[in-house]
């Protein structure tokens, strides 16, 4: 049984007896782990102030076969999640970015780029970051790293080549934009502005950081939110809770 040192985001705290805690924590190097946190309840323990939801922490575990929890031993804290006491919609957003790492991601699959991507997310929600964007541009990072970015230039159909239209159909279970003869030979279609597609070609191009100063109307928000909460929901293979808070928040901006 190795000891193994990490960095992780904690992304769900369940109480498990008067002392303990069960943690689902994301770590940078060993993806989603779900920990046994031994006397995390009481008030002097080895995890002082670090297991809270959405800190970011560094931590020694104990690495046990896959059907038995791990056993975290040691969690110190590296930058706690404070939004909570300012803002209901940041805080939201937080929570949001957890339930994505907490159900598009299998236990034991590590992504460091991904860690790297929702510890950049939280670290501007937490900070002065325009909420909508970061939450954008962390969905359309998270689908690209783990594979399931929809087709945005091509028909996910054929492969075709797209011409430039005011509308574009959007297969929800054929991944991404479809072709005119592609179209009717799927279920699921939806009609999505250009300028939808715009935003999602802009926001999942990891390479640069147009997605910053890129316009995001709210009306295109509004339309990029729908498109986003259905596809992820497929994906997810359920409802995604978040997403009501933050359809609800949307009114406030
Ligand atoms: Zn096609």
């Amino acid at each position: 049984m190795a000891s193994e040192k990490t960095t992780a985001i904690v992304v769900r705290l369940i109480e498990f007896s008067e002392s303990s805690l069960v943690t689902t924590l994301f770590t940078r190097d060993f993806g989603k782990i779900s920990g046994l946190a031994k006397g995390a309840r009481r008030p002097k323990s080895a995890f002082e102030g670090a297991l809270d939801l959405l800190a970011v922490i560094r931590i020694v575990f104990l690495h046990k076969s896959s059907d038995v929890l791990d056993l975290l031993t040691e969690a110190k804290l590296d930058r706690s999640f404070r939004a909570a006491r300012r803002d209901l919609k940041r805080l939201h957003a937080g929570y949001y970015v957890a339930e994505l790492l907490n159900e598009l991601t299998d236990a034991g699959d590590p992504h460091p780029e991904l860690f790297d991507a929702a510890d950049e997310a939280l670290r501007e929600i937490d900070g002065d970051g325009e909420v909508n964007r970061v939450v954008f541009r962390f969905e359309l990072t998270a689908l690209d790293l783990l594979g399931h970015l929809p087709a945005l230039h091509e028909c996910a159909g054929c492969g075709e080549e797209l011409e430039t239209r005011e509308r574009y159909p959007f297969g929800q279970l054929s991944g991404g934009l479809l072709c005119p003869t592609c179209r009717s030979r799927h279920r699921q279609v939806a009609s999505v502005s250009a300028a939808v597609i715009e935003v999602m070609r802009t926001f999942s191009h990891l390479e640069n950081e147009n997605w910053r100063t890129a316009p995001l109307p709210p009306k295109v928000q509004g339309e990029l939110r729908g498109l986003m909460n259905h596809y992820l929901n497929n994906l997810a293979g359920k409802r995604l809770k978040m997403h009501a808070f933050l359809q609800e928040d949307r009114s406030a901006t």
